[in-house]
Formats: structure tokens, C-alpha cells, sequence
């Protein structure tokens, strides 16, 4: 009797260790799985074109150092850095800093000259605002915002901003 309970309780012991290496194998290739995805989206986001149905349910799937990766990649293959805009950056800003002379305030324009307009900037900012930070293999646990992009109305009201009046007086 005391042999079998022995026996099964070292069998226990075994099983267990080995369930907790089995599920340590499945968390490594699960993080391994949601890198890959992530890296898949992020390749997806550095073309011209991405389709704004696809890309929204999307961007739980990466993070906000991914989306400001993006940003700087598609800059440096002169795109529009907002992911939803196709344009080519054809504006060079030099400078990094703006001083505007109507309100005596210093921007600064290093950000900004990713971006082919003020618009394009507020709505990439508008959705870096929303992105998440947690450990993509843990998203699974997580409440996923329904990510939105930056509102119709607010693209109406065009307040053109001291930047985009820097870009002018460098440009024209
Ligand atoms: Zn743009």
C-alpha cells in the first residue's frame, strides 16, 4: 500500500512537471505566434495602400512602439507616416523647431515633417493615443478597444496650425 502511494504520488510529481514544461513550450510559441502576426501587420502597414476595414481590427494585435516603428519607416521611404494616407512626402522640414511669431510659441516640427499635413498628423496621433502596451501574448485576456479613426468632422474644421504655416514659409 505504502509502495503504490509512493508510486503514485512521484507519477503525479512527473506529470505535473511535465504539464508545466509542456506549458511553457506552448506560452513560448505562442508569444513566438503573436510576434510573427505583429510583424506580419506591421510589413502590411509600411505599403501605400492599406484598407481601413482590414487595419482597424488589426491594431490590437500590435503594440504602440510597432505603430511608431511604422511611422518611422514609412518616412524614411518618403510616405506619409499616417497609414491611411498615400502620399509622397515631398516637403522637406529641415529644421526641428518652429518659433511662431503670432502667439511667441516654439513647436517642435521633427515629428511633424513625417507627415504630408497637419491632418495626417492629428489622425496618426489620434490613433497612437489608442494603441496598447501590454504583452501581445497576453491580449487574449485583455478587453480590446474598438480602435476608431480620427472623426469625419474633425478633418472638416481645418484650423490650419503654426506648423503647417512653418512648412509654408520654408517651402514657398
Ligand atoms: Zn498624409
Amino acid at each position: 500500500m505504502t509502495m503504490s502511494a509512493t508510486r503514485r504520488q512521484m507519477s503525479e510529481k512527473q506529470r505535473l512537471k511535465k504539464m508545466s514544461k509542456a506549458q511553457l513550450q506552448l506560452a513560448v510559441i505562442k508569444k513566438q505566434q503573436c510576434d510573427a502576426k505583429a510583424l506580419a501587420i506591421v510589413v502590411q502597414l509600411l505599403e501605400p495602400h492599406v484598407d481601413p476595414d482590414w487595419f482597424l481590427p488589426n491594431l490590437g494585435l500590435i503594440s504602440k512602439s510597432h505603430m511608431e516603428d511604422v511611422i518611422e519607416e514609412r518616412a524614411i521611404v518618403k510616405l506619409c507616416s499616417y497609414v491611411l494616407c498615400s502620399n509622397q512626402l515631398t516637403v522637406v522640414i529641415r529644421q526641428k523647431y518652429h518659433i511662431s511669431t503670432r502667439n511667441n510659441k516654439v513647436y517642435d516640427v521633427s515629428k511633424r515633417k513625417n507627415f504630408c499635413s497637419s491632418l495626417c498628423y492629428r489622425a496618426a496621433n489620434y490613433l497612437l493615443e489608442q494603441m496598447l502596451e501590454s504583452p501581445l501574448w497576453m491580449r487574449d485576456k485583455e478587453d480590446i478597444p474598438v480602435f476608431q479613426i480620427l472623426p469625419l468632422s474633425s478633418k472638416s474644421t481645418q484650423c490650419r496650425d503654426e506648423i503647417d504655416v512653418a512648412a509654408k514659409e520654408i517651402f514657398l
